[in-house]
């Protein structure tokens, strides 16, 4: 088999490291540390060179590149260091806009996000409701002209630092949940709503958003009324193709190898000299290799037009999982000088895996939960039957 990559993509591989060499610092990725995981600088030169629009298809009015470059630029900027959410929910707001968004949004909002002066957050889980995402209940009525929304949302990431938040609503409560459903792009600066910050246990801060008595034009819906599921799906189907996320382990990794190299036991040996050690950080190598393969398969895929759905499940699983595992074993392995943190001087390598160690439960959280995802696989790949 040949494993090797197109040279187009090679070349555009260089590209994104002489770019990210470039363009991203230390002191930016320290800047991270508040809880907001964006780099605006770095993402305004990364829509400059046309790769926020790159993803969106051609026929929509994007980039049109080949789904093998959005993986390449993921999985360079995740063994750089540099921050992709905000990058990846902006890009799959501005595709979804151009997909199901009227001239209004497609003229005055996508422009804004894809040249890098706008950001977009998601606006889907409620305090009740986060798996099971179409129970949600944040309200939207019509009044006059105008639509009306009162509700809460919980989870809103970014929406400190976003511009708009694309919020699912029930515009039908006497329908089957999935059919009385509706999406509204809400300009986050609209009278009525406020945004409480929410920490979690690692860096990230995410928020809680209110709406109360939000009054929007419907130039602001997105999609038919009641049509907001056809608009989920299409959300769903970008952030499977974009299937961001799947490299989070390799600088946990270098960190590991490094600590493991240049650490002096009290017996004078180097961890690396110790087999199980050894064992440990081959494993997490070869788990790389493995979402790596997933990651270009479902790369390979959408390049063909297939839309996929228990590939980018397969893919989201294996990498979360198993980052959670290399973080614990790596934590494990350096003992007591594992419990630094970042905020201690002599924390190795500024604590980086003990703090990932922090993050790595939630990527088996948002997304989509391992066990949803385990349920699709079981599901749509091992064809047992359906458990809810
Ligand atoms: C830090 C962070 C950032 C987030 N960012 C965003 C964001 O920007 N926008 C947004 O809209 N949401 C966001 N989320 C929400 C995230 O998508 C949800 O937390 C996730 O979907 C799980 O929903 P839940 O928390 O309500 O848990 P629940 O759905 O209540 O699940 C609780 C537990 O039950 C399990 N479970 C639920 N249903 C089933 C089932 N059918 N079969 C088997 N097990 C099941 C789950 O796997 C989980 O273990 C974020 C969450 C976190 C923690």
């Amino acid at each position: 088999m040949d494993f090797s990559f197109p040279p187009e993509a090679e070349a555009f591989r260089s590209e994104v490291r002489d770019f990210l060499a470039t363009n991203l610092t230390e002191e930016m990725i320290e800047a991270t540390h508040d809880g907001t995981m964006h780099i605006p600088a770095l993402h305004r030169a990364m829509a400059e060179r046309g790769w926020l629009s790159g993803p969106v298809p051609a026929a929509l009015g994007g980039g049109g590149r080949s789904a093998l470059e959005s993986v390449i630029l993921n999985e360079e900027m995740q063994l750089a260091r540099a921050p992709i959410d905000a990058m990846g929910v902006t890009v799959i707001v501005a595709a979804i806009l151009l997909e199901h968004g009227d001239d209004h949004l497609k003229q005055h909002v996508v422009p804004r996000l894809l040249d890098g002066s706008s950001l977009a957050c998601f606006g889907y889980s409620e305090p009740e409701f986060g798996s099971d995402v179409a129970a949600a209940k944040t309200r939207a009525e019509r009044d006059g002209d105008e639509w009306l929304i009162n509700g809460a949302k919980m989870w809103t990431t970014m929406a400190h630092i976003a511009d708009y938040v694309l919020l699912l609503t029930r515009t039908d409560p006497d329908v089957p949940k999935h059919k009385g459903l509706s999406f509204f792009l809400v300009p986050l600066n609209t009278p009525g709503i406020e945004i409480q910050p929410v920490p979690t246990m690692a860096i990230e801060r995410s928020n809680a958003t209110f709406y109360d008595d939000v009054r929007l034009g419907d130039e602001w819906r997105v999609g038919d009324v009641n049509g907001g599921w056809s608009v989920m799906k299409t959300a769903l189907k970008y952030e499977r193709g974009i299937a961001g996320g799947q490299f989070l382990s390799p600088p946990v990794i270098d960190a590991a190898v490094d600590w493991a190299q240049n650490h002096t036991r009290p017996d004078g040996t180097k961890p690396i000299e110790d087999p199980t050690v050894r064992e440990k950080l081959i494993r997490a190598l070869i788990d790389v290799e493995v979402c790596r393969g997933f990651a270009y398969h479902c790369a390979d895929l959408a390049n063909q037009g297939v839309m996929f759905g228990v590939e980018g499940s397969m893919t989201k699983l294996f990498a979360s999982e198993s980052y959670k595992r290399h973080c614990r074993d790596f934590h494990d392995m350096m003992g007591a000088e594992g419990l630094l943190t970042h905020e201690s001087a002599d924390a190795h390598l500024g604590g980086r895996i003990e703090e990932n160690l922090r993050h790595s439960p939630v990527t088996t959280i948002y997304g989509g939960t391992s066990e949803i995802n385990r349920n699709v696989v079981a599901e749509g790949h091992l064809g047992m039957p359906r458990a809810r």
